[in-house]
């Protein structure tokens, strides 16, 4: 898309734009580097490692579970907390996995995608005078939400190590008080690929229970873990579950990421003011989706098979890194590995994804893209790139091999 021109109307929208990066100074809208760098693989031809989602579709039975609920007539409102059978799957996958056992009737919400539930949360939770602190980096659309709520938001930096990403515990100290309305967690971390540990879970949940903070959690990579690693919901430790609301979606653990069905649990009064602004911002979506996903969700083995799959693609895209001359840090779930283009000698993420088509034919994002415009944090990770591992095996060799050449240029 055009980056548009002219005299834009004046609204919450610019606040949104703001948090993201996207407010140029002369108030005109700028394209996301989402955006730009999808556009420019299309126009280069180069492998496109920046956008997160898969090319190869879930299981054919759940998009028949669709078909068929499609002719079966499942074509107009479901309930607007989602229909039953989806929202009973949710309570029994949590207890299954989790030991949570939510009670679908008053603690469950079917959302249009993760997204939503996040957005109506925020909105419902927080507003102006409030804090709401989230790791950083952190997904797009959270600094979008908590802007569009009025609140301020605060972050807490996630540190590169040679093993993983780490939670800067110190800086969670100061960052949550008494103004504090939400902590907004995301683990599996979007885009490090960090899996938060108990010891840094604790710690968040410490600091939410000291200052009376609601935390909220966005797991949607929750079973794209690797290597043993343990993803342990932060609902789950000591006084967290009536703090606590937890969000997910099929999108990336069925590999539908197009249905838009999301789902978030937590204690019966949080649930009903979510559901207050949900009901007003799509009220219900996906009917024939619905049951399609509450069939998937009874299926551990399809998502334990692409955590397999994707523990091989990303040592593949791993090793491709490191030999082309990247700094790596291998993640520990979701579908993105973080890599540091500084030993290669570009010190700014930008310019190197700007360049990298041309130089190799493979396309990343900045990681600056997911901190706050000129943050310390932004700063510190300034040369570095997030490319996902989430497309096929002779996709990801063909982008090793041209990355190859960054060694040779
Ligand atoms: C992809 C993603 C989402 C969005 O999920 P949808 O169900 O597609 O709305 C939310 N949070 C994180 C961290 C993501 O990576």
């Amino acid at each position: 898309m055009a980056p548009q021109t002219g005299p834009l109307p004046p609204g919450r929208w610019q606040d949104a734009a703001r948090a993201t990066g996207l407010l140029s100074a002369d108030g005109t809208v700028a394209s996301t580097v989402f955006a730009e760098m999808t556009d420019l693989a299309r126009r280069t031809g180069a492998v496109n490692l920046g956008q997160g989602f898969p090319d190869v579709d879930g299981p054919a039975a759940v998009k028949h579970a669709a078909q068929r609920a499609i002719e079966d007539g499942h074509n107009q409102y479901p309930p607007g907390p989602g229909v039953l059978e989806l929202r009973n799957a949710v309570a029994d996958h949590q207890f299954r996995h989790y030991g949570l056992d939510p009670d679908p009737e008053t603690e469950v919400l079917v959302t249009t995608g993760a997204t939503e539930a996040i957005a109506a949360t925020l909105l419902a939770l927080a507003g102006p005078g409030d804090d709401v602190v989230t790791l950083e980096p952190f997904y797009d659309s959270h600094a979008a939400g908590i802007a569009l709520a009025g609140a301020r938001h605060v972050t807490v930096p996630l540190v590169p190590g040679p093993d993983r990403f780490h939670l800067d515990v110190e800086a969670l100290r100061s960052a949550v008080t008494d103004r504090t309305r939400i902590v907004l967690v995301n683990s599996p971390h979007n885009p490090t690929g960090t899996v938060l540990t108990l010891d840094e879970l604790e710690a968040i949940a410490d600091v939410a229970r000291r200052h009376d903070a609601v935390v909220v959690t966005d797991e949607v990579y929750e079973h794209l873990t690797y290597d043993d690693t343990e993803h342990v919901p932060i609902a789950t430790l000591p006084g967290m579950r009536e703090r606590t609301i937890t969000i997910s979606s099929a999108g990336k653990t069925f590999s539908f990421t197009g249905w838009k069905v999301g789902w978030l649990h937590g204690p019966a009064p949080l649930v009903t003011a979510v559901r207050t602004v949900k009901q007003f911002l799509t009220y219900a979506s996906g009917a024939p989706f619905q049951p399609a996903v509450a069939g998937a969700l009874a299926d551990d083995e399809t998502p334990r098979a692409l955590a397999d799959s994707l523990a091989v693609r990303r040592d593949l895209l791993c090793t491709g890194l490191v030999a082309a001359g990247f700094d790596v840090v291998v993640p520990q779930g979701t579908y993105f590995v973080v890599a540091d283009g500084a030993p290669l000698g570009h010190d700014d993420g930008v310019a190197l994804c700007r360049a990298l088509p041309g130089l190799a034919g493979v396309v990343g994002v900045p990681v600056s893209a997911f901190c706050t415009p000129g943050s310390p944090t932004a700063r510190a990770l300034a040369s570095r790139v997030r490319f996902t591992f989430v497309k096929r095996e002779d996709v990801l060799r063909d982008a090793v091999e041209r990355l190859g050449r960054l060694r040779r240029s």
